[in-house]
């Protein structure tokens, strides 16, 4: 079940089965439906359960999200570029999800509709399973300062980083999230180059690396050989020109696969409320279809 659904379709589709979809725009290389599918057989939900990937036009999600609602569609997941948009529809929004000022997770209970943001847990997680390390106590640059960024930076400071460093193409977008992030009580601030011995995480939340062409994020020779390089974006058979740069420099890194499964694990559980032992178990699951998928 991995093909491009639109709302006229709605009609079409097994409602039987209680439904969960991801909304894009474009959404056509979307996966989700893929790992989230093979979740549901593990859990032995795939016959009560169905997961679709809609198209969903920009600008329209308040005329769209009703008719998911009126169909008893249960969990609805986002992707670009509804995170933000998805804000004033809610009934209800958890901390973390306000905090980012963005959405990937909804879950709809008796016709209300209730936001999360499973983007931070997925990083983090996905960076523990990798590198054996969390953000408490350590010193944290993020490169960026979209909803991918915030999503980083937030988390980063409820774990307890000591220092969160942001860079950005537009420094004026860096000042601003670190300035946000100081607002909610985190160390936070622009980068400064002579920082870099300091730094203990590394992580790419631009989109330098979704083109082959897209050269490396960074010259890696200035950190520290201890520190790990975590980067959001995933290519199919290819290696991002970042990470050969920091394996190049001594890093251990990793690509943004393992969050892509993290955050949908987190995403699963909100809306079946497994525990978090199933919950490890479904994001190893999710993470061996999605490397599957991209070999
Ligand atoms: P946004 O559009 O909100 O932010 C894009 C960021 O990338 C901005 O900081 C922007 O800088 C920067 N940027 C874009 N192009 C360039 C460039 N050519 N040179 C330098 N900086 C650039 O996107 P998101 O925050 O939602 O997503 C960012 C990335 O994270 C995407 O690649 C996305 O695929 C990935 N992602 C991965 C996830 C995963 O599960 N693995 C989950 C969520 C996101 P500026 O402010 O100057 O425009």
């Amino acid at each position: 079940m991995n093909e491009v659904l639109f709302e006229s379709d709605l009609d079409k589709i097994n409602l039987a089965k209680a439904p969960l979809a991801v909304f894009g725009y474009p959404i056509n290389h979307s996966l989700s439906p893929i790992m989230q599918n093979k979740a549901l057989e593990f859990l032995g939900l795939n016959e009560s359960s169905i997961y679709y990937k809609f198209e969903v036009k920009p600008n329209t999600l308040k005329e769209v999200l009703p008719s998911f609602v009126a169909k008893n569609f249960r969990c609805i997941n986002l992707t670009i570029p509804f995170k933000e948009e998805v804000l004033p529809l809610l009934d209800e929004i958890d901390d973390f999800a306000k905090m980012c000022g963005a959405c990937n997770t909804l879950k709809i209970e008796d016709g209300k509709i209730l936001g999360y943001n499973t983007d931070g847990f997925g990083l983090e997680n996905a960076i523990k399973v990798k590198f054996g390390k969390t953000f408490w106590n350590a010193c944290v640059l993020i490169y960026g300062a979209g909803g991918a960024a915030k999503a980083a930076a937030f988390q980063a400071g409820i774990s307890g980083a000591k220092k969160i460093f942001i860079a950005n193409r537009t420094i004026e977008k860096a000042q601003e999230l670190a300035k946000n992030l100081r607002e909610n009580g985190f160390n936070a601030s622009s980068f400064e180059p002579n920082w870099a011995g300091k730094v203990d995480i590394i992580i790419n939340a631009t989109s330098i690396g979704l083109k082959d062409t897209d050269s490396s994020i960074c010259d890696f020779s200035i950190f520290s050989k201890e520190a790990v390089y975590f980067d959001m974006v995933y290519a199919k058979q290819r290696k991002l020109n970042s990470i050969i740069e920091a394996e190049n420099n001594g890093l251990k890194c990793s690509a943004g696969l393992d969050m892509l499964a993290w955050q949908g694990a987190k995403a699963l559980q909100i809306c079946f409320d497994f525990n978090e032992e199933v919950l490890f178990k479904v994001g190893k699951i999710m993470t061996k279809t999605l490397e599957d998928c991209i070999q």
